[in-house]
């Protein structure tokens, strides 16, 4: 019925205007892709190994491209986090991807959990996933992300080695705990992080809280668990605090017909629930918010960002007072 759908429609609008005029009200969300294979499932006790990747068949290309046309669809723009090793493999598909007008960033070379590298293996794998997919796209890499978001209060020196490697941001820590890492008490707003080395802007994955449980229902597992509507509520409680929803999909989880890999029973349930119906969330929740790349909210909101010390270096937090100072 046209006149049902045009009121809600209204009603929609007149909230969201009301909102986005709200102090500390933050408007703009981001959708970022990590751009990996369906094989690229991370401490797999019997899942292939790197010298098993290039035998496999692949799914990335057919999948990034459909995620690509979602976006399209709707004019929006997102960040993608190329692994070094698929965009070399696939050189058109960061082309494809630039010409589109969307972002290049780097999600490594190999894939590698940083709790498990060397600083100097690190600080190699991500210079030289930066300097590739710089050469593939023609564009400057400002942005990484860790696999599985592996930055622990153990690696307090990633931060150093990502300006030595001159990113300029960063999406990587996870506030809270995970399988593969994460920090329960690092700030949970964009911030800057100062070091040794200098500073970089630090994207946190969104977590809220749920019944006061610190949660992700925005990329991963979640996303395809939890239902759209409560997304959607969670999302709005993220933007009334003042944060940015950072949104983050993998090609895989747009398909359901992708190769099974051997895994525990809650691991095959967190990495296979719901694969057919993510697409449709995705095209839910890019319909009612607004969203920007990572850079292009760095260069809007930088100099509103509070300034933190690198998590594991030194907890306290620094007063917006130094922020002059910072670079
Ligand atoms: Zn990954």
């Amino acid at each position: 019925m046209p006149s049902i759908v045009v009121s809600r429609t209204v009603s929609r609008n007149v909230r969201r205007l009301s909102e986005v005029h709200q102090p500390g009200f933050c408007s703009e969300n981001i959708f970022s892709i990590d751009v990996e294979d369906w094989y690229h499932i991370l401490q797999l006790h019997h899942g292939p190994c790197r010298a098993d990747w290039a035998s496999l068949p692949s799914r990335v290309e057919a999948n990034f491209l459909r995620l690509l046309d979602l976006f399209g669809d709707r004019d929006i723009r997102v960040t993608c986090f190329f692994l070094g090793w698929i965009a070399k493999r696939f050189p058109h598909l960061v082309r494809e991807a630039i010409s589109r007008g969307h972002e290049i960033a780097s999600h490594g070379h190999e894939h590698r959990l940083i709790f498990e590298m060397t600083q100097s293996e690190f600080l190699n794998d991500a210079l030289y996933s930066r300097c590739l997919l710089e050469d593939l796209s023609g564009c400057p890499v400002r942005g990484y992300r860790a696999a599985g978001f592996s930055v622990i209060e153990r690696t307090p020196w990633f931060f150093d080695k990502l300006i030595e490697a001159s990113y300029e941001y960063d999406s990587s820590v996870f506030p809270t705990i995970r399988q593969h890492g994460g920090i329960r008490r690092a700030a949970r707003e964009p911030h800057r992080v100062v070091c040794e080395s200098g500073s970089l802007t630090e994207f946190p994955i969104t977590i809220v809280s749920l019944y006061r449980t610190p949660v992700c229902l925005f990329g991963g597992g979640h996303l395809r668990l939890f239902p759209s509507w409560l997304i959607r509520k969670m999302a709005r409680k993220v933007n009334a605090e003042g944060r940015p929803v950072i949104y983050y999909i993998h090609p895989r989880e747009i398909d359901p017909s992708h190769p099974r890999l051997p895994m525990p029973v809650h691991r095959r349930f967190k990495c296979y629930v719901n694969l057919r119906s993510t697409e449709e969330k995705i095209a839910s929740i890019t319909n009612e918010f607004t969203f920007v790349t990572f850079y292009e909210f760095l260069n809007r909101y930088r100099h509103t960002l509070s300034v933190h010390h690198a998590p594991g270096s030194r907890p306290e937090r620094l007063s917006r007072a130094t922020q002059a100072g910072v670079s």
